[in-house]
């Protein structure tokens, strides 16, 4: 279902009015975690700055250490809501468990999937029948073929409305936290006929190098990147460390802008 065999062109597709895929550059931008009302109607507004249409916040967050924030869970989806209340813009938010599919559903407006959850396949099938569209990440272990196979459990359900995600796979190398596989965007579009974003704050793990990633997977043609964004990441609770700053919104804007048009 997934393959690009038997589909003339790629896929669009649209969360609420805003398309991914096709000739568009969909920026999507937001906190790594619900922390606040205000911090995240800041980094809305903040994303928006930065050229995003969606924007992104974890309320169930799915933390190596138990003893780590794990997110707001209902509350940090009210959040969320009141947001796009306030400033129009579709919610993309993490589900991590199948028995929450029904709740996230029903304040999100994509349902993203992570790198640990890539292969529960529970989760994806519900997922697949959750009616909004899905943002599937690549598991940091997964090969390219695993990651399109996750993705028909979700086709499988007749929900075909599914953004890949490359994030980042596990490596020797240490100097970053994921090593960004940037051969995946193209391989995976001619695999595949749904539209491939990056995760360059993931996948980097550092403030500086998402900038220059996000020019990299542009480049590489994808069709968006998902990127955190925060007020203050000195007290974040999550990921403060790869979280842009106001000083970096004007260069990511030009270079989700100017770069897409050139390509
Ligand atoms: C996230 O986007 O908030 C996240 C946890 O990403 P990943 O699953 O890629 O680690």
């Amino acid at each position: 279902l997934v393959s690009r065999e038997n589909h003339v062109s790629r896929s669009v597709v649209r969360v609420r009015d805003v398309p991914i895929g096709g000739d568009h550059m969909t920026v999507i931008a937001g906190p790594c975690a619900v922390e606040t009302p205000e911090q995240t109607l800041e980094s809305a507004r903040m994303a928006a700055d930065a050229g995003a249409a969606l924007l992104r916040g974890g309320a169930y967050k799915p933390r190596t250490s138990p003893y780590a924030f794990q997110g707001l869970g209902e509350e940090g989806l009210k959040i969320l809501a009141e947001t796009r209340e306030e400033t129009g813009m579709p919610i993309v938010t993490e589900v991590v468990d199948a028995g929450d599919v029904e709740v996230v559903a029903s304040y999100a407006d994509m349902l993203q999937v992570g790198t640990r959850n890539m292969q529960n396949f529970a989760l994806l099938q519900a997922v697949g029948e959750a009616g909004l569209p899905v943002l599937l990440k690549r598991g940091m272990n997964a090969t390219i073929e695993e990651w399109l196979m996750a993705a028909e459990y979700i086709a499988q359900r007749g929900n075909l409305d599914i953004v890949l995600c490359e994030r980042g796979i596990r490596t020797f190398e240490k100097a970053t936290r994921n090593t960004l596989d940037i051969s995946a965007v193209p391989v995976a579009q001619e695999l595949s006929h749904l539209p491939v974003i990056v995760d360059p704050s993931h996948s980097g793990g550092k403030r500086n190098l998402v900038l220059p990633l996000s020019r990299a997977a542009i480049a590489a043609g994808a069709d968006g990147i998902i990127v955190d964004v925060h007020p203050t990441p000195e007290t974040a609770l999550c990921d403060g460390p790869q979280a842009l700053v106001e000083e970096d919104l004007a260069e990511l804007r030009d270079v989700a802008g100017t770069l897409s048009t050139l390509m």
